[in-house]
């Protein structure tokens, strides 16, 4: 930018929305910024309701229950990143088996597509935390401070005993419940009970206290106040749902072709004498909206898909006799064809369903076979660089080696050690070994081989590793390839 330029502009001072200014020169000047008000959902009942506090119940009973089980002497899931070992039920993975990880990521993302393919934001709508804990806060809300109209009435009220009272009750559960959230997710790191013992006796590490505190605050933050701001600014999910999406996809739609033109009437009026559609504009649906939407002005991308304006809205058609479903789970073929309930979920198994279940069921016998049919101990051969290769007594050429041996296995093994690939290669270190179940251990390794028994150069050879349960049953065999080095 030259100095002429930069001379020339002009500072203009950011004033908010709502004080938008005209300048001289007569161009409005607005902020990008303007507060959003504050929603208060209204308490709901139906069946995607009960859906929905039946996965709130289930995946907190997984998410605060498992730590506390137990798998012989340890913690059934235990991701021990100091050890870098992670233990689930009988399985121990080392870093050897990022495969496995990257399997489950493969698998989740196969889900998240072919959930999403069906119906939408499923996953946000029921199962997402930030949906589980916004519903859990927000329950404990309407059981302190009352429901929609109540909560608004007592922000608006002037400071009273009562409300700090409310106010501070509100916040110490909710405090509570995060801490509690923060501790459990640690305790997928850490033994769970150990740190229970350490934070009652004040000796948790200043990491554990860290991560306790930060996972509880960011619980409490995005649960207690940030709520659909997070859905709505903060997950990249919604931005990019629309590519997953496609006209038969099951969404949250509302039947305008039946609920339009809207408007209210009493109760026993004819609403085709009235000119009138089946919607009475009573706006329950946007008052118990966790977003804040109105559906009725088709699909937006605040809309989590949770089902709370269908169930509302069937209530209300109750009320009135009307038949239930104005605003429905549909796809928008079936609200532009009319079809009934049997014709859409013949089109929800399109080719692109069929494919994604494909893939995903192929990916899953892929991970389940692979972990049954694995070995129960892991083997990583590398050369000691220190001394490529030396003469040693009675003139044998002699290459060093470090072996990992990591026992994947919850019992102690034996290991027998051999090597083959040269005429004459001898093992000069011991052949056998123990690990400790679900620990590994460096072992050094000699090679010989009688000085003239190959030309100079490098030769492959391959490590034999056979492993016995206390020196009896053989349980897996392996092998791993290395070089042995024969100098001019
Ligand atoms: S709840 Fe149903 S009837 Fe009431 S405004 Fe919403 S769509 Fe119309
Ligand atoms: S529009 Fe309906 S389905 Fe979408 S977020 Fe609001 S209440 Fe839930």
């Amino acid at each position: 930018m030259d100095s002429q330029e930069s001379a020339s502009r002009k500072v203009v001072p950011i004033v908010p929305a709502n004080e938008g200014v005209a300048r001289e020169d007569g161009v409005q000047m607005v902020s990008l910024y303007a507060a959003t008000p504050k929603i208060y959902p209204r308490s709901v009942q139906g069946v995607f309701a009960q859906w929905r506090w039946l996965m709130v119940a289930l995946t907190q009973l997984v998410f605060y229950g498992l730590p506390w089980l137990e798998w012989g002497q340890r913690q059934a899931v235990l991701f021990d990143l100091g050890a870098r070992r992670f233990y689930i039920f009988g399985v121990v993975l080392y870093p050897q088996d990022f495969i496995y990880l990257t399997a489950i990521l493969v698998i989740s993302a196969f889900s998240l597509f072919l959930f999403t393919a069906i119906a939408g934001r499923l996953w946000c709508g029921y199962a997402c935390p930030q949906t589980v804990y916004s519903e859990i806060f927000l329950w404990v809300e309407r059981q302190i401070e009352g429901d929609r109209s109540a909560r608004i009435r007592l922000d608006a009220a002037d400071m009273s005993l009562e409300k700090l009272v409310k106010k501070w009750y509100k916040h110490i559960v909710w405090l509570g419940i995060a801490i509690w959230t923060g501790f459990t997710f640690v305790g997928y790191f850490t033994p769970i009970r150990v740190l229970g013992m350490e934070f009652f006796q004040g000796h948790m590490s200043s990491w554990e206290v860290f991560w306790v505190f930060f996972y509880a605050f960011a619980t409490y933050g995005n649960a207690g106040f940030m709520r659909e701001q997070v859905c709505k600014y903060m997950c990249p999910y919604a931005r990019f749902q629309s590519a997953m999406f496609d006209k038969d996809t099951l969404i949250v739609s509302y039947d305008a072709a039946r609920g339009e033109p809207r408007g209210a009437r009493a109760k026993q009026t004819d609403p085709a004498a009235l000119g009138l559609g089946a919607c009475v504009d009573c706006r329950l649906c946007v008052q118990v909206c966790p977003t804040g939407i109105d559906i009725r002005q088709g699909l937006q991308y605040e809309c989590i898909g949770c089902g709370a304006c269908a169930d509302v809205c069937d209530t209300v058609m109750d009320k009135l006799g009307y038949a239930r479903g104005l605003v429905k789970y549909s796809t928008e073929n079936a609200l532009a064809q009319g079809w009934n309930r049997q014709q859409t979920w013949r089109r929800v198994l399109r080719p692109r369903v069929l494919l994604y279940m494909g893939l995903l069921g192929l990916v899953s016998v892929a991970l389940f076979t692979s972990l049954a049919l694995r070995q129960p101990f892991k083997v990583d051969v590398v050369r000691d660089r220190a001394s490529l290769a030396r003469i040693v007594a009675g003139g044998q050429i002699e290459n060093v080696y470090r072996i990992q041996i990591m026992n994947a296995s919850e019992k102690p093994l034996h290991f027998k050690l051999s090597a083959e690939g040269l005429p004459g290669l001898t093992l000069a270190s011991p052949h056998d070994v123990v690990v400790e179940a679900t620990q590994s251990r460096w072992v050094p390794v000699r090679l010989q081989l009688p000085y003239d028994a190959a030309p100079s150069g490098s030769h492959p050879i391959h490590f034999k590793m056979a492993s016995y349960e206390e020196g009896v049953k053989m349980v897996g065999e392996l092998s791993e390839k290395s070089v042995f080095l024969v100098p001019r």
